[in-house]
């Protein structure tokens, strides 16, 4: 029987994987290629390219080092390959994000007679699904919630663990060495990543399910504590598929349990709005907020860079930018509270922010980011209105209350004591050296950005 091959892309594990099964289907060899798309490896930075890297050496090493990996534009690597191993079919999990379709609809075009067969997504439910009774999207979460827990979606597909899968190299097909290029390697980043990989991403999930998940409700709100899964880069490469995670929440009943679950309906209602409104990935979806006066020039730069390094004198901000910059990774309420910082306090537009959050990442998702961010600005139906502006210092003590994550991440505080880390000029020798000044005062700027959306 000729062979199939799988294009690895954002699913990156052998278990619950439909499209890895439905290539495999009837005993068929699969041959596995992932195409180091320049497109993509352009916007990646380079922490989500290392914790990318992690990824395929693990899903490598676990078929037997004989993942195809190959530089290249799809529509050309595709059908390149599809040739030389004379498949019959590529299976691939469907991809719902507006580069992936116009991608994958290239690819289509170039395959000429051999299908291209998309069976699952990197959701429960597939965006555009989930519909109002007359069959237009949902704008609103809980509504689609409510429609989106009713819809369902299947439990876990089975392994793929036992496919017979093709050396690519016995067909004079030749793999890049991941060790030497095009990814980069640990050391190069000076971040400290999680390992990547199937079992990695399992590994975490059982660790946060028997440990932090019960109090998840409220223990998501602490930056300062390890109360969140952190499984978010795997989610992005899909080294675990979130049905796998909802099987395994149906079977417990704390309050923990159902706000992580509808934190995963977040992550599809926001690819469903993207979906049916992809503008919204760079453009607000009130166009009023883009409309606003914004601050430009050298000055204005200035501050940009000051929040980018974590030296805005704001110790809660600067912690949780240094932690972006740390481990490709920031805690939620600290992205709400930085996103906030930079729009209201600053007065920058919120896709400058975007932009430095998907270089440096591991997570970075253009649906959950740009919506993120979005609602951080105001800028749609379901986002915080404009005028609730966060204080960057209550946000500081009230979801770190003893100032561990501010020391943890920036040293120059280290030799403060408990909650007065928050406020180091109230501090009877004043701002510790090394550490900046505060680059604007709080009450003026927030002043200043609900005169600049009422002008408007
Ligand atoms: P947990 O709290 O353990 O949640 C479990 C999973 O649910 C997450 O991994 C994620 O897949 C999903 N989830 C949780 N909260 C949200 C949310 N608010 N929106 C969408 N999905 C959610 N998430 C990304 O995955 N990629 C991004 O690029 C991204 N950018 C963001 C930018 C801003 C400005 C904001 C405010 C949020 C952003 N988020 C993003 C959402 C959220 O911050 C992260 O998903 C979460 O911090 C990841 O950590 P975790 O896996 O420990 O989350």
């Amino acid at each position: 029987m000729t062979p199939a091959v799988l294009w690895f892309r954002r699913d990156l594990r052998l278990d619950d994987h439909p499209a890895l099964l439905s290539a495999a289907a009837d005993g068929r060899q699969v041959l596995g290629l992932f195409v180091l798309d320049p497109t993509l490896l352009a916007a990646s930075g380079t922490p989500r390219l290392d914790f990318l890297s992690s990824c395929l050496r693990a899903l490598n090493a676990a078929i037997g080092g004989r993942l195809l990996v190959v530089p290249g534009r799809p529509a050309d690597v595709v059908p390149a390959v599809v040739r030389a191993v004379e498949a019959a079919e590529v299976h691939l999990s469907a991809d719902y994000m507006p580069y992936g379709r116009r991608r994958d609809q290239a690819v289509l075009d170039r395959l000429g007679e051999v299908p291209m067969v998309a069976t699952g997504s990197p959701y429960a439910v597939a965006p555009g699904r989930v519909r109002k009774s007359n069959g237009t999207p949902y704008a609103v979460f809980t509504p689609f919630f409510r429609a989106w827990s009713e819809h369902g979606y299947r439990g876990p597909a089975g392994s793929g663990r036992a496919v017979t899968w093709v050396d690519g190299s016995s067909l004079g097909l030749d793999s890049i060495d991941l060790d030497s290029v095009g990814l980069v390697s640990a050391a190069a980043t000076g971040s400290v990543l999680p390992a990547g990989g199937e079992d990695a991403a399992l590994r975490t999930w059982a660790t946060f399910r028997d440990g932090a998940l019960a109090g998840y409700d409220t223990g998501r709100n602490r930056p300062d504590q390890p109360g969140t899964s952190r499984l978010s880069p795997y989610l992005k490469y899909g080294c675990v598929h979130p049905r796998t995670l909802l099987a395994d929440l149906s079977q417990q009943r704390s309050a923990g349990a159902a706000t992580f679950r509808s934190e995963l309906a977040w992550r599809e209602f926001y690819a469903d709005l993207v979906f049916h409104r992809p503008t919204s990935l760079t453009t607000s979806v009130y166009p009023w907020v883009d409309a606003m006066e914004w601050d430009a020039g050298q000055a204005a730069d200035d501050r940009f860079v000051a929040w980018q390094q974590g030296r805005t004198g704001y110790p809660y901000i600067d912690a949780a930018m240094r932690q972006l910059l740390a481990e490709g990774w920031m805690h939620n309420r600290a992205r709400m509270g930085v996103a906030s910082f930079l729009i209201k306090d600053l007065h920058l537009p919120w896709q400058r922010g975007a932009a430095h959050f998907m270089a440096h990442l591991t997570d970075g998702d253009v649906a959950s980011n740009s919506m993120g961010w979005q609602w951080c600005a105001g800028a749609g139906p379901q986002a915080a209105p404009f005028y609730r502006v966060f204080h960057p210092v209550s946000q500081g003590t009230k979801h770190d209350p003893a100032g561990d994550y501010v020391r943890r991440y920036v040293p120059e505080l280290r030799g403060v004591a408990g909650a007065a880390v928050h406020t180091p000029w109230e501090l009877p020798d004043g701002v510790p050296s090394g550490y900046p000044e505060r680059i604007i005062e709080h009450a003026t700027e927030r002043i200043e950005a609900l005169r600049r959306s009422k002008s408007i």
